[in-house]
Parts: structure tokens; sequence; C-alpha cells
């Protein structure tokens, strides 16, 4: 029923059907998210603030009630937490620029972990890079899981900045976060959650979670793309420098010198991808009709199955963090006669099948490389997935052996 609203969902790929597996990179959009998109650019575009007219005050409308409707689904204090980006990247660029700018110097030290997206690894890279600052890695356990004792070593007087992944993108597994940030927070030193793959398949509560920023993006949600969110505690982003400079982020501008804007916008600088944000909200709004519970469930309990299938009917598979809770996505790799099967050569026998998964790094070269493999194939589920997606990917995987071998 639910697939019936993702229009994309009856392409057919190589004269099949297509199974679309590759949510973790970007999912596909419900028709109210569509529409949102249409309806925006038909009735009521017009750049928003300061607009007199009624195009203008219609978007702004619409731009700011989709903020408070972000705030309330992750449970943020107020609509003032909540930053407009242009997705996770972005909004950990914007992070690590404004924090960086105002809280790190030579030596002092900022915390990832070795199962990190690039794009929270890279950006803290760059700053420690600019502030003479460390870089620290918290290594992973034989089970792949973080290493807890590890990092409650590394916090010291010197950490400034704990970023970590709420959910791998690779692995699918969850990390410890609540108790990652209350260890941090005994030492006053901020968190932040990247929640890039957990916001699209869990409730998410910020202030349960006491992270003190959380970062996640629209099309993985089954929102518009180019559309994201920095959460951050009031407290913090009182405390941050604007990122960048120009229109809408400032109070007044005088040759000698500017005052930026309140909360939110200080951080804002420009016209807003409001088209964008409005969009996200109605996709918010399709995931809340359903239910943020429901859909962990129904998604946990297909993971269960994809995992259990996966490991009774393909030889030769080995599935990286076998047994443990997946969330939203499986990466494993084949292998014959002892031998790697290239996961691009299983991606594309998969793709002529119809069957869309991702392979290769995942932009986590650092976790790949301790894997020791050149990549993994990974499926990944949303929210219009059902057993007979399972299904076909097997069947398809066992004819790519066959074809293989
Ligand atoms: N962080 C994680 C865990 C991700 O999975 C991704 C994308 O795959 C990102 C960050 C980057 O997201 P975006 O490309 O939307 O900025």
């Amino acid at each position: 029923m639910r697939r019936e609203e993702f229009p994309i969902l009856t392409t057919q790929v190589h004269g099949q059907p297509l199974v679309y597996l590759d949510n973790a990179a970007t999912s596909q959009k419900p028709q109210m998210v569509v529409d949102a998109i249409v309806e925006g650019y038909t009735h009521w575009n017009s750049n928003i603030h300061r607009g007199t007219h009624y195009l203008s005050q219609q978007a702004t409308i619409r731009h700011e009630q989709a903020r408070q409707q972000i705030a309330d689904f992750i449970h943020a204090s107020s609509a003032r937490e909540i930053i407009f980006t242009k997705g996770t990247t972005d909004a950990i660029n914007m992070l690590a620029f404004s924090f960086g700018e105002a809280f790190i110097s030579q030596g002092d030290e900022i915390i990832v972990s070795a199962l990190e997206h690039h794009s929270n690894i890279v950006p803290w890279q760059m700053l420690c890079e600019r502030k003479q600052a460390t870089l620290r890695v918290i290594p992973l356990k034989e089970d792949l899981t973080l290493d807890t004792e590890a990092y409650a070593s590394m916090l010291n007087a010197r950490t400034r900045l704990v970023s970590v992944a709420h959910v791998s993108n690779v692995l699918g597994i969850r990390q410890p976060v609540e108790e990652m940030i209350r260890l941090a927070h005994q030492q006053q030193i901020p968190v932040c959650i990247d929640a890039a793959q957990s916001v699209p398949h869990m409730p998410i509560d910020v202030r349960q979670m006491d992270c003190d920023f959380l970062v996640f993006s629209g099309h993985k949600m089954y929102g518009p793309t180019g559309m994201g969110v920095l959460y951050g505690k009031e407290a913090w982003l009182n405390r941050l420098p604007p990122y960048q400079g120009g229109g809408e982020m400032i109070q007044h501008v005088r040759w000698e010198g500017t005052t930026y804007n309140e909360l939110p916008y200080k951080f804002e600088a420009g016209t807003p991808n409001f088209i964008g944000s409005y969009a996200l909200s109605k996709a918010i709004e399709y995931m809340t009709d359903i239910g943020l519970e429901k859909i962990a469930k129904e998604e946990g309990l297909l993971a269960q199955y994809a995992e259990a299938q996966l490991l009774e009917k393909i030889p030769g598979i080995k599935i990286y963090a076998e047994k443990q809770e997946k969330i939203g996505a499986i990466s494993f790799n084949m292998y014959q006669e002892g031998r790697l099967i290239h996961p691009f050569d299983i991606g594309t026998l998969l793709d002529q099948q119809g069957v869309a998964v991702r392979t290769g790094h995942h932009c986590a070269e650092p976790l790949i490389d301790s894997l020791g493999v050149p990549g993994t194939v990974r499926v990944s589920f949303g929210l219009y997935n059902d057993r007979e997606d399972i299904d076909r990917l097997i069947r398809a995987l066992q004819r790519t052996i066959s074809m293989l071998s």
C-alpha cells in the first residue's frame, strides 16, 4: 500500500520492477512531498522574511511552521534551536567552523569514532589542521562496536568536543550515544550526534538524549535534497559566532561594523531553501502519520528477516557485525572458494536484475580499510520495503553467484 504512494517505485529497471535497497544513500519521496514542491513553486513562491506582500508572507509562514514542526519532531525546546542547512555535511562543516573559531586552540582535542562517515571526519581534520589541534579516534572492538572503555579514557581536560554517528551508515548498528554523552558531560564536554542514519528510522528526542548538537539530512528521510538541520542547544548556539556573512543573518550593517541577528537566523546567511523546508515538513508529516515507533518496529523485523535469509540462502556470505541489531542497513561481502567477489561486480549484476544496492566504501574509508576489504555490498531499507523485496534480493544474489561461477 505504502509503496503506491512513492511514484518512482513503479519504475522498471532493465525490464524488471525496481527493488530499491539504497535508502541509506537517499530515500525516495512520497507523492505528498513531490506535490509540496510543485505547490510551492505554483502558488506561493516568493522570498521570505520582511516581505510586505501576500506571497512573501505565505512563504514565510510555511518556512517558520516547518521549523517548528522539525523542532517538535526531534523534541527540541524551541524552534530557535533549529538551523536550516543544506544537509548533514553542511551542518557539520558549519559547526566545525563556528565551534572551532570560538573554542578550539592549539593542543586541544576533538574525538570522533573509527566508523564515521567522511563528513564527520574531514571537517574536524580541517579544523584541527587550522588550529593545530588533535583529532582522536575511538577504536572499534573485534565485534565492530565502539570500545567505550577506550573512549572513557580518552576524555580529558584538553577534550573540547565529541562528534559521533548515532547509527553507522555502513554497519547499521547503533552506538551507545546516551552513555557517551553522559560520560562527556561529566567533564563539561559537548557532544554532537550525526543522526543522518537514525532520524529516518526511529523516534528522536534530543532532550532525552541530552546531546548538545544533532545533525541530519532531509533527503534520507523522504524529504527533498539540499535540505538539512543543525540542532543545537540554545545556550551553545548563543555562544557560537556566525558561519557565513550576508543577508538574513544581520541585525544592522554599518561601515563601522555589523551586528548579528538572533537565533536561528544568525546562522542562516542568504536566501534559504524555503520550498525545501516546506517539503521537508511534509515528509515529517508523512512519517509522523505512520508513527516512528511503528516504522522502527517494522524495519527492525525486515532487517532481521533479511539477515536470516542472507545467512541461510547465500553461501560464502560474510555479514559485518553479524547478529547485532541492524537499523536501516546491512553490509556484507561474498566469497567463492575463499576468494572475495568484488562488491562492485555484485552491485552491477544486481542492477541488471532490477535490484538497487550500494557498493564500495560508503564514504567511510577508514572503517572499510580496517575491515581489510575494498568495499562492501550494502542493502539499506526504507518504510516501503517489504519481504518481497528481500526475496527478490536473495534470488538475484543466487543468480549472481551462478553467473560468476
Ligand atoms: N553522516 C552519515 C552517517 C551519513 O550516512 C551521511 C550520508 O550518507 C552523511 C553524514 C552525509 O549526508 P549528506 O550527504 O546528506 O550531507
